[in-house]
């Protein structure tokens, strides 16, 4: 029987790329997606997609309103989300979402018996986000198999994160040996009404440098 994994999914390229590295190591893979109140929708119908066209065995978008406190750009309306640049920790940075998405993966992975979850973190071209970071996903294995039933049950929870040490062209270069579709996924912060990404957020900036340096044709659909 094959192992189970959840795979937390955004609809964007680094999560594609996790889903198709867990089916490669012969996980069935169930997806689970946030509505969080992010800014745009576009990502959760990426990820409904991608999810169907990867084989996923289930996906889940679970909803939860992180815009009742706000405090990010991509959650609250009266932060504007910056052009690429600048230093420190950005104002897209969501506060301590990972943590919170990672808590709910193992609480549905604990009902499905999947103690294998996926997670597209990267530490190479990111934004400078904490929960990105291996300290912080290693203490939070340590910390799920205290709060859950592996306990006293004796097993532990791996959290796969493939891409933590890629540069985003070998991401791309990785996901296209793969085959992944990345024009079913979008990185955009700031999306306009079609969907279309907008080419200068930091998150479009890496991209596309990304598609640059791998040497792949970006699918990647620009407003003019
Ligand atoms: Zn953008």
């Amino acid at each position: 029987m094959k192992k189970r994994a959840i795979v937390l999914l955004s609809g964007g390229l680094d999560s594609a790329t996790c889903l198709a590295v867990a089916q490669r190591d012969g996980f069935e893979c169930y997806t689970l997606s946030f509505d969080y109140g992010q800014r745009h929708k576009c990502e959760l119908q990426a990820s409904e997609k991608l999810a169907a066209a990867m084989g996923a065995v289930e996906h889940k978008t679970f909803k939860l309103d992180l815009r009742q406190w706000g405090g990010s750009a991509l959650t609250d309306d009266n932060i504007a989300v910056p052009d690429g640049g600048g230093a420190g920790i950005p104002v897209t940075y969501v506060p301590a979402r990972n943590l919170i998405f990672l808590s709910l993966a193992t609480a549905w992975g604990e009902v499905l018996g999947a103690h294998d979850i996926f997670i597209g973190v990267n530490s190479v071209d990111y934004s400078g986000y904490p929960d990105c970071r291996a300290g912080f996903i290693a203490a939070f294995a340590e910390a799920a198999r205290r709060g859950t039933c592996a306990v006293d049950e004796n097993w532990h929870w791996s959290i796969h994160t493939p891409l933590q040490n890629l540069s985003k062209a070998e991401i791309i270069q990785l996901g296209t040996s793969l085959k992944v579709d990345y024009s079913l996924t979008t990185s955009c912060y700031n999306p306009d009404q079609a969907g279309r990404s907008c080419g200068k957020c930091d998150s479009c900036l890496l991209r596309h440098q990304g598609f640059i340096d791998a040497g792949v044709a970006d699918p990647t659909v620009y407003q003019q």
